[in-house]
């Protein structure tokens, strides 16, 4: 995809299109088919939106276009999770991974090229940031993953949920990341609503408070420690807001029966599942409601930390059952072909053919 100066349909919201068609004379509602043209029928074309008047997409062509990210490479992992790698205007590339399930068919986008946050035990936040993507750029994962999956099809075709855990973190990226979710919402475009939308963040405290103010999707956190020292370790975030704040933040997000905040507790072997972590992580939670993931760290060869032993596993994981928390460990997927968590990265030169 090379930049051509012209605007790109794919990610202006329906207000955005709507003020652009005002300024060549055209009426709102034009933005409403202009909507379901994107992402109900997943059109690629300006000349295929049949019911706008020749003399519409004459103007529409004059200074608008519908360009798409490029496929690069798609990897399929043992168990079946796809990783799809996009080439973006610049020649940056991102990837986008599929994780199926009993039922569901997850799409985890990425937010940034890169990204700043320098988590310890991620390998996107080792790699450093380049960029924040564009509103098109996150919606437009969607549309292609879509389309390959289901070609020629509707709307999101089989795909049932989307996670931004991808590349980058979101809150750092809250604009652009609104919009796109604004426009994944459109119940005449693709249609997720707020419960199939999951936004995961390190913990940006006063963004997390922004976010419950202006867009309702399912919140995740990254926790992985329950104690400043040690996360601020694992995560830098939480030297600027720290656990008080943080949950704060989090008890301030409006959440509802269906829509409890998620904590993702990654375990790493000696560093965070002796039972005394289990401790504090119950004290910290108190009586937010809430459900946790565990999740045993991915060994990587380029990260040092460990997986724990299974029993140690098991032991943290009943201590936060018999104490009454909502909680499963989550076997991270894809990682035989680095699509897991925390395994994201922009490919590096020679390495994309
Ligand atoms: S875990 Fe998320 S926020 Fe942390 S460095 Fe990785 S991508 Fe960034």
């Amino acid at each position: 995809m090379k930049e051509s100066g012209k605007i790109n349909l794919v990610g202006l919201t329906r207000q955005e299109l709507a003020e652009h068609l005002a300024e060549i004379g055209k009426e709102r509602y034009r933005a409403d088919q202009i909507v379901r043209w994107l992402y109900l029928q997943r059109v690629t074309e300006i000349e295929q939106m049949s019911n706008l008047s020749r003399s519409c997409r004459e103007h529409l062509l004059g200074f608008a276009e519908i360009s798409q990210l490029e496929l690069v490479r798609e990897q399929v992992a043992e168990d079946g999770t796809r990783k799809y790698l996009f080439r973006l205007h610049d020649g940056h590339t991102i990837e986008t991974v599929l994780i199926g399930d009993k039922s569901r068919l997850t799409l985890c986008l990425s937010t940034q090229v890169g990204c700043r946050m320098g988590c310890s035990f991620c390998l996107t936040g080792q790699s450093g940031f380049e960029r924040d993507l564009k509103a098109f750029e996150i919606v437009d994962q969607v549309l292609q993953v879509a389309e390959i999956i289901d070609p020629g099809g509707l709307s999101r075709g089989a795909i049932s949920n989307i996670v931004l855990m991808g590349m980058g973190e979101p809150l750092d990226n809250l604009e652009e990341v609104i919009k796109a979710l604004e426009i994944l919402k459109y119940d005449d475009g693709l249609q997720f609503s707020s419960r199939r939308i999951t936004l995961s963040t390190c913990g940006l405290a006063p963004e997390i408070i922004e976010l419950g103010q202006r867009m309702e999707v399912s919140l995740a956190i990254s926790l992985n420690a329950a104690d400043d020292a040690l996360r601020s370790r694992l995560m830098p975030i939480n030297r600027r807001c720290n656990l008080a704040e943080l949950m704060a933040a989090c008890r301030s997000y409006p959440y509802t029966k269906h829509r409890l905040v998620t904590f993702e507790y990654i375990l790493f072997a000696g560093l965070n599942d002796s039972l005394d972590d289990a401790r504090r992580l119950v004290k910290l939670i108190g009586s937010l409601p809430t459900k946790i993931n565990l999740i045993p760290f991915n060994e990587h060869p380029e990260l040092p930390f460990k997986k724990p032993e299974q029993k140690q596993i098991t032991d943290f994981l009943k201590y936060l059952q018999d104490h009454n928390l909502t909680v499963m460990t989550r076997r991270s997927k894809g990682a035989d072909i680095s699509a897991a968590c925390g395994q994201l990265r922009e490919a590096v030169d020679g390495e994309v053919k």
